[in-house]
């Protein structure tokens, strides 16, 4: 398990930005899981499955931040910090198939600007972006500024 000051930093802007005081910190853990995140305490916990959906960071951080802002039920206090946070309506699960299959993964991209790597299975036919980076720097949404990179065929093991 281990911190990740990037996406702290970026969790806490969308805290700050919604006024509210709870600073959080947010960790990556091998150990979740089917997973995509928890939330106890001020601490966000991410599956790093979800680097091969980059773009559902930012969705995951919102959800675990509605946690940590309100109880860690899915009930009506949830559901309105949910609002806060941008994310009216969002689901209580998140069925990913991408966090639940054994997958060898064969190709890795990099993000040029903050250097996160992205493991997957089969080329995709559309240019990648940085889950990480377009939520520090754009507001989670996608920008070409944020193209990962082919690098080279990934390893079998680790993610
Ligand atoms: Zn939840
Ligand atoms: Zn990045």
């Amino acid at each position: 398990m281990h911190l990740d000051r990037l996406l702290t930093r970026a969790a806490n802007d969308i805290l700050e930005t919604i006024g509210e005081q709870r600073r959080a910190q947010v960790y990556w853990d091998p150990k979740l899981k089917s997973t995509a995140g928890t939330a106890w305490g001020l601490e966000v916990t991410l599956n790093p499955k979800l680097a091969r959906v980059p773009m559902m960071i930012e969705r995951i951080i919102r959800h675990e931040l509605a946690h940590i802002i309100s109880t860690l039920e899915h009930g009506e206090a949830w559901k309105d910090a949910c609002r806060r946070l941008g994310i009216p309506g969002e689901e209580t699960h998140h069925n990913i198939p991408e966090l639940r299959i054994k997958v060898k993964r064969k190709y890795r991209y990099v993000c040029p600007r903050c250097g996160m790597t992205y493991d997957r299975v089969v080329k995709p036919t559309k240019q990648l972006a940085c889950g990480r980076c377009c939520l520090q720097h754009n507001g989670g949404k996608y920008s070409r500024k944020f193209h990962l990179r082919l690098t080279r065929a990934a390893p079998k093991k680790g993610i």
